[in-house]
């Protein structure tokens, strides 16, 4: 069995993540790493689908025991993804799909080199911002803090291997490209080591 391929996709806040991400586990190629995070709940979010919603303790006490393959603290709480879920996944041949902050993707490049790490982008700072504020779910305060975590993180878009741009209303477009990097890095001869040993295979 092959294992999956771990993509690491960050975009900030407003970039349409989820939108765009939902394109690709239709496919049913892809799984969504849950993390686990001490921010509260928003409305709709769901207890072990969007996150595992956990206490400061707990979280803490996870990193202790090695139980975090990454984590990180974004604005006032951490997040981190579970180390055991994601090696399950990608052991069982599924691509693994980590949604997470460019620190976050920073780490894992560093302990998984074979990582691909894309960078979803909104059109611009001035859409994101419409974006933000349009969505209503975070107050005044929130907005302007993601906002400005943006800017500290664009700077450091030379991390990650691919860029995509998350066009009004172009998200199915933008999932495309992502299904597009992940074909090509599957034929990649990094990834296919024995191609010689394999063809000759009787
Ligand atoms: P939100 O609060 O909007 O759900 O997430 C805030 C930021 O934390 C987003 O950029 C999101 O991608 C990132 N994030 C979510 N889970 C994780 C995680 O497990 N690790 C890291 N490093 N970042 C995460």
């Amino acid at each position: 069995m092959k294992k999956g391929l771990m993509l690491v996709i960050s975009g900030p806040a407003g970039s349409g993540k989820g939108t765009v991400n939902a394109h690709l586990f239709k496919t049913g190629d892809f799984v969504y790493s849950v993390s686990a995070t001490t921010r509260a709940p928003r409305p709709a979010e769901v207890d072990g689908v969007n996150y595992h919603f956990i206490s400061k303790e707990d979280f803490l006490s996870r990193i202790e025991h090695g139980d975090m393959l990454e984590y990180t603290e974004y604005c006032g709480n951490f997040y981190g993804t579970p180390l055991k879920e994601a090696e399950e996944v990608l052991a069982s041949g599924k691509n693994l799909i980590l949604e997470i902050e460019v620190e976050g993707a920073e780490n894992v490049k560093k302990k998984y080199p074979d990582a691909v790490l894309v960078l979803l982008l909104p059109p611009s700072y001035a859409v994101q911002e419409q974006r933000l504020r349009g969505r209503g779910t975070e107050t005044e305060e929130k907005i302007t803090e993601r906002l400005a975590r943006a800017k500290e993180e664009i700077a450091h878009a030379s991390s990650y291997d691919y860029v995509v741009y998350n066009y009004d209303g172009k998200d199915a477009e933008a999932a495309e490209q992502i299904l597009a990097i992940v074909s090509a890095e599957k034929c990649s001869l990094a990834r296919n080591t024995s191609v010689a040993e394999d063809y000759l295979k009787v």
